[in-house]
């Protein structure tokens, strides 16, 4: 699935038309870097975002793509006058859609925010690009479809969150010619690290009085509002196990979590013959995008490196799930499968934006995710409507239940 470092230098150029989805977030500001400093190998075809224009504007003056995408009907289309002349302009939801299936693009990063990143997905790996995915939430919401879709199209995914391209990295320590994204019979367990967030040292009682400030404020990783809260839950690990069981197509009973508050070992293999491959680096999403987008190969590029003259020097400890129940909630998610994902996540997108407007206290927004959970009809293979239908059903619930 992925080119094999012993075979001769292709002689056609690499494919790197790029469409990057999702433009604006920290994702893809780190990816137009990643392209900038490629030198001509990769281009941004393709540039959308949900609704900042200006930003837009700004990077298609710079990137030339020939086509670019605004999700958000309403948003301000003054900038876009700056776009340069000829630049192709495309509105709407679908427009992301439209774009993944472009001929002149090659690889789809999906570095959207949200479930709506699960229909431009499926459209990339359902027109044969190479998908470089960073939006979790396609496989947490709609893993079952969107692997179907993988193995059936024989499409190339490459993982852009930093953990399962740590663990995509690791696996490949194992015998030669093993599928990149099959964990298989070599592995024993596949280790997820997390940094813990703002809160790891936090007991239970403490975290009831959470700020809004205090959870906003990451400790390694600097990054959108929505995923900074849902690393100070470990809500964000949570999604991360359910993603990783997808990927690698193991059961979430061989995935540990260990808190790692340094976020330089990005996560780890255990092998079976105990035997642990971990990958190391600074924290820098500009390497796992950049191996997604040169498609596994590696080159040199931006990200920052270790100074080997200075002490490096990190701890490791278990989670404890009962400070933070969303690994739990993940791992319930994960073995069930079904409509459990859709569900779990349109909870916690819902609860968190209560708790980031006032109105829901820091505990308890994974404990709303539980509630909604729990009150849903479970599905066992929902179509891709149905997944829609159930996220929408999930919203409304979860602000009943914060209601009351
Ligand atoms: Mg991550």
């Amino acid at each position: 699935m992925i080119p094999q470092t012993c075979q001769p230098p292709s002689p056609s150029p690499f494919p790197g038309n790029i469409a990057v989805l999702g433009a604006s977030g920290s994702i893809g500001t780190a990816a137009l870097e990643v392209i900038a400093a490629s030198g001509g190998v990769l281009r941004a075809a393709a540039l959308s975002v949900h609704h900042d224009t200006a930003k837009l504007a700004e990077a298609a003056c710079r990137f030339r793509p020939a086509v670019v995408a605004v999700a958000d009907q309403h948003a301000d289309r003054a900038p876009l006058s700056r776009l340069p002349a000829g630049t192709e302009v495309l509105f709407g939801p679908e427009s992301l859609e439209t774009i993944a299936r472009r001929a002149d693009v090659d690889t789809v990063l999906c570095a959207v925010v949200g479930c709506a990143g699960l229909r431009s997905t499926l459209a990339a790996v359902e027109a044969g690009k190479t998908l470089a995915l960073a939006n979790k939430e396609s496989l947490v919401t709609g893993g079952e479809l969107v692997m179907d879709a993988v193995r059936r199209r024989g499409a190339a995914l490459f993982p852009v969150d930093s953990e399962h391209s740590a663990i995509y990295q690791s696996l490949r320590a194992r015998s030669a010619a093993a599928d990149p994204l099959v964990a298989g019979q070599e592995v024993k367990s596949l280790v997820l690290t997390a940094s813990g967030g703002p809160f790891k040292d936090r007991t239970a009682e403490e975290l009831k009085s959470v700020t809004i400030g205090e959870a906003l404020a990451h400790p390694t990783w600097k990054m959108g509002k929505k995923i900074t809260i849902d690393s100070a839950t470990m809500m964000n690990k949570a999604f991360e196990l359910v993603e990783a069981c997808w990927l690698f197509g193991i059961t979430p009973d061989r995935i540990e979590v260990m808190i790692h508050p340094q976020s330089v070992i990005h996560s780890m293999v255990e092998f079976i013959d105990s035997a642990v491959v971990a990958q190391l680096s600074p924290p820098d999403m500009r390497l796992p995008i950049q191996l997604a987008l040169y498609r596994g190969r590696r080159l040199g590029g931006p990200a920052r490196r270790f100074d080997w003259r200075q002490p490096l020097s990190f701890e490791m400890v278990p989670v404890d799930e009962d400070r933070f129940p969303a690994i739990r909630l993940g791992r319930e998610v994960a073995s069930r499968g079904g409509s459990c994902g859709a569900v779990v996540n349109a909870a916690n997108e819902t609860a968190v934006e209560a708790f980031l407007s006032g109105r829901l206290p820091f505990h308890k927004i994974v404990a709303a995710c539980q509630a909604v959970l729990g009150y849903h009809q479970f599905e066992a293979h929902p179509t891709l409507d149905r997944l829609f239908e159930l996220d929408a059903w999930a919203r409304k619930e979860t602000l009943k239940w914060i209601s009351l």
